[in-house]
């Protein structure tokens, strides 16, 4: 590979990873010039450039060094390790950072009527799927005996067409596999968006870089996950309610006028806050509950 002194980052050009990948792209300060086939776009605020391909492709592309990072599932990214692990060798690629987005998990799913009580009932089935090989890494694993049979696309149906007596894919809410009266059985990988790089740190320029396109990413990541929590409640109470926060250092605590009882609190925390988690908070006695998104963060 002859050296490059620009970055090339690879995403999805459409489907369900390319608009949250572009859009944290924007956010770490990256802007593009699009071109006129939209495949390769150029990098006008870094000497970062786009490359819109299938998201299939990604770990490939990075593996021949056609291009240095890729937003990617972590279930194309396994399926593709895995496929090298089987053969003895390492993969030429690994996860950098988790994403956040796109998150979804891959599930054996079975007929209404088949009867699962483990990994066990599945000896001796023919199990569709488009991710063989962390398909048959799983039955390896659970020491269990069954057929592969690798399908691209439409995997729910093969059931009903009678090529596979069950399934393996990717679910989210779960709303396809109801659609052909299939219910899930066991979850083989959480998967969500990651960004993937070389299992070798770059050379030349590109590695410095890309370094600091991490640096930037992971602000980015956090101010998105971060939020401030504003509460009073009563001092008696105060520690019950510090203890039901996901918080990211020590709370703020401050005296309201007028009130020797009551405190009020403040505090960065990590994470989406749950309603089951806020009725807890409430619960233990926090009142006038302000959960704010943080806008930029500088530590
Ligand atoms: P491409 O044309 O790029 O090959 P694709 O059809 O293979 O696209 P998409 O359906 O856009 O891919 O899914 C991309 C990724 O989105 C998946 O690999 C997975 O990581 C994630 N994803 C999240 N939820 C789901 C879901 N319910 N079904 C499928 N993929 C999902
Ligand atoms: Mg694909």
């Amino acid at each position: 590979m002859k050296p490059r002194d620009r970055l090339r980052i690879a995403a999805q050009k459409s489907g369900r990873l390319s608009d949250a990948g572009r859009d944290l792209l924007a956010r770490s300060g990256l802007r593009f010039r699009e071109s006129r086939d939209r495949l390769f776009c150029y990098g006008e605020t870094e000497p970062v450039d786009l490359l819109l391909v299938r998201d299939d492709d990604i770990p490939g592309l990075i593996a021949e060094g056609v291009c240095d990072l890729g937003i990617v599932g972590r279930n194309v990214l396994r399926e593709q390790s895995l496929e090298y692990a089987r053969r003895g060798e390492r993969a030429p690629f690994s996860e950098l950072r988790t994403l956040g987005f796109g998150r979804c998990r891959l599930s054996i799913a079975v007929p209404q009527d088949f009867l699962y009580t483990g990994p066990a009932s599945l000896a001796g089935t023919r199990i569709a799927t488009s991710y063989p090989a962390l398909m048959a890494d799983w039955l390896d694993r659970n020491g269990v005996k069954a057929e592969v049979v690798t399908l691209s696309g439409s995997v729910e149906i093969a059931p009903k067409l009678g090529k596979a007596d069950v399934i393996c894919d990717l679910v989210s809410t779960g709303a396809t596999l109801a659609a052909n009266q299939l219910r899930e059985v066991a979850s083989i990988l959480d998967s969500e968006a990651v960004l993937a790089g070389p299992a070798e740190a770059l050379q030349d320029e590109r590695g410095e870089l890309a370094a600091q396109l991490l640096r930037r990413l992971d602000g980015v990541l956090e101010v998105r996950d971060s939020k401030l929590v504003m509460l009073q409640v009563d001092r008696a109470e105060l520690d019950q309610v510090v203890q039901l926060l996901p918080a990211a250092n020590a709370p703020t605590v401050m005296a309201i006028e007028g009130n020797a009882q009551a405190v009020a609190l403040q505090a960065l925390c990590r994470g989406a806050f749950s309603w089951q988690q806020l009725e807890d908070i409430k619960r233990a006695g926090a009142r006038g509950l302000m959960i704010l998104p943080v806008e930029q963060m500088l530590a």
